[in-house]
C-alpha cells in the first residue's frame, strides 16, 4: 500500500511530493503524470513571470500574496529564477480599467517598487495610448531548469515517477483507503494508498469511480502565446500594458525567446469545466492557427518597434481557472478535501508562486 499517490507530474505534483516526503514523514510515494516528462504541461507553456503583485491592481489578496511568495521563490529556486533584464509596467491612456494614479496609489499599498524610466525608454511607447510607463521590479523564471530541479530532487528522496501514465479513475476502498485505477503500456493497473493528491489542473475532474470532482467552479481557456526573437530596441525587456485589452511581452528563459500574449488575441476559445469534455482532448484536436499577426499589429500600435519582432512559433495550452475570479483576475489556490472521499484532495494553483499558499494549507491538515 502506498502512503501517497500524487496525480500529475507539474509543478505542484512535483513539490508536493517532495513535501510529503521531506516534510511530512512519507516513505512511499508515487507520482504519475501522462506525458513523458515532468512540468511539460502548464508548467512549461506560461509566460513565465515569477509575479511580484503589479499584475493584480483589481485582486489586493492576489497582489499581496504574490509580494509574500516572490522572495520565498527566488530563495527557493535561485538558478531558475532570471532577473537580467527591465521590467516595465504601463498604463493605456483608453479603456483601461485603472488610472495612473490608481495604479501608483495600489503599488505604494503594497508596498511595490515603481520609478519613473528615462526619456530613452519612454519614447519607446505611443503617447497618445499610453498614460504612463515605470520601472518596476519583477522576474521570470527559467521552465527547464525548474523541471530539472524538481526531477533531481525527486530521485534523490526517493519518490517512484511514473511517466506516460494516465489516470483513469479514483475510488474508495473500504473506510480506510483509496485505490486509483491508471494505464500503462496498453495495460489497466489499480493501485491502494492511503492518500492521494489530484494536481491535474486542466484536468481534475476528468476521473471516473467515486471521485465527486471539486466543488469549486472552473473555467479553461485555450490559449496561444507567441514565441519571437526581440528587435534590438526591445531586447533586455519585459512590457506589461494595463489593465484590459492589452497585451505582456517577457522573456522566456527556457528558450532564450520572449513571450508575447495578448488579451484579446491569447484565448482562442473558453468553456466552462464539464466532466465529459476534456481539455487535454480538445486542445490535443485543436487545429492551431496562430494569431501572432494579429497581436502584432495591435501591440505596434502602442510601441512601434513590435513591428520589427521576429516570430518563431507558439505555445498553445488550456489554461484553467476559478469562475469566481473571471471578474476581478485574481488567482487564489483551489484547495480541496473531497468529503466523500476523505484523504484525497484537489489542489490547483493559479500561478507558479501560490505553491507556498498550498504548502501553508497542508501544514495545517492531518496527514500522517
Ligand atoms: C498561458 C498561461 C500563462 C501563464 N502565465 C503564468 C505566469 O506568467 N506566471 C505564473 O506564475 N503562472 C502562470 N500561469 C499559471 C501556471 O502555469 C500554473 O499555475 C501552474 O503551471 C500550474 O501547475 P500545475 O502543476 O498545477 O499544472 P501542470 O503543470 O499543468 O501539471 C498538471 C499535470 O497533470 C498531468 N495530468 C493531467 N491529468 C492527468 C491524469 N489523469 N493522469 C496523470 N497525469 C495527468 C498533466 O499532464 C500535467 O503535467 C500561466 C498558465 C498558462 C496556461
Amino acid at each position: 500500500m502506498q502512503d501517497a499517490i500524487v496525480i500529475g507530474g507539474g509543478f505542484y505534483g512535483s513539490m508536493i511530493a517532495l513535501y510529503l516526503m521531506k516534510m511530512r514523514g512519507f516513505k512511499a510515494v508515487t507520482l504519475i503524470e501522462r506525458e513523458a516528462a515532468l512540468l511539460n504541461r502548464a508548467s512549461y507553456n506560461n509566460q513565465a513571470r515569477v509575479h511580484n503583485g503589479y499584475h493584480y491592481p483589481r485582486s489586493f489578496t492576489t497582489a499581496f500574496r504574490s509580494r509574500v511568495n516572490l522572495p520565498r521563490f527566488i530563495k527557493d529556486y535561485p538558478d531558475a529564477v532570471v532577473t537580467n533584464f527591465t521590467k516595465l509596467y504601463a498604463i493605456a491612456r483608453n479603456n483601461s480599467k485603472v488610472t495612473a494614479k490608481q495604479f501608483e496609489r495600489f503599488c505604494h499599498e503594497i508596498g511595490a517598487k515603481l520609478e519613473p524610466v528615462p526619456a530613452s525608454v519612454e519614447k519607446l511607447f505611443e503617447p497618445r495610448l499610453i498614460e504612463a510607463v515605470y520601472l518596476t521590479e519583477e522576474y521570470a523564471f527559467n521552465s527547464r531548469e525548474l523541471a530539472g530541479e524538481a526531477r533531481r530532487e525527486l530521485d534523490e528522496i526517493g519518490v517512484e515517477i511514473l511517466l506516460n501514465t494516465r489516470v483513469k479513475s479514483i475510488h474508495r476502498q473500504g473506510n480506510e483507503s483509496l485505490s486509483v485505477t491508471y494505464e500503462q503500456d496498453g495495460k489497466s493497473i489499480e493501485r491502494s494508498t492511503r492518500f492521494i493528491f489530484n494536481c491535474t489542473y486542466s484536468g481534475l475532474n476528468q476521473f471516473t469511480g467515486d471521485f465527486p470532482g471539486t466543488q469549486t467552479k472552473l473555467k479553461h481557456e485555450l490559449t496561444e502565446m507567441a514565441l519571437v526573437e526581440m528587435p534590438d530596441a526591445l531586447k533586455g525587456l519585459g512590457v506589461t500594458v494595463m489593465d484590459g485589452p492589452f497585451f505582456s511581452m517577457m522573456p522566456f528563459p527556457a528558450r532564450g525567446l520572449h513571450t508575447l500574449s495578448h488579451v484579446r488575441y491569447t484565448p482562442h476559445m473558453q468553456w466552462n469545466d464539464a466532466p465529459d469534455v476534456d481539455p487535454y482532448h480538445r486542445l490535443e484536436h485543436y487545429h492551431r492557427d496562430t494569431r501572432v499577426d494579429r497581436m502584432i499589429r495591435d501591440v505596434a500600435r502602442y510601441m512601434a518597434p513590435v513591428a520589427n519582432v521576429q516570430y518563431r512559433d507558439s505555445l498553445f495550452e488550456v489554461k484553467t481557472i476559478l469562475v469566481k475570479n473571471e471578474g476581478d483576475d485574481g488567482r487564489p489556490i483551489l484547495f480541496e478535501q473531497h468529503a466523500q472521499l476523505p484523504n484525497c484532495y484537489s489542489v490547483l494553483g493559479g500561478k507558479i508562486d501560490n505553491i507556498f499558499d498550498v504548502l501553508e494549507k497542508l501544514d495545517a491538515e492531518p496527514i500522517h
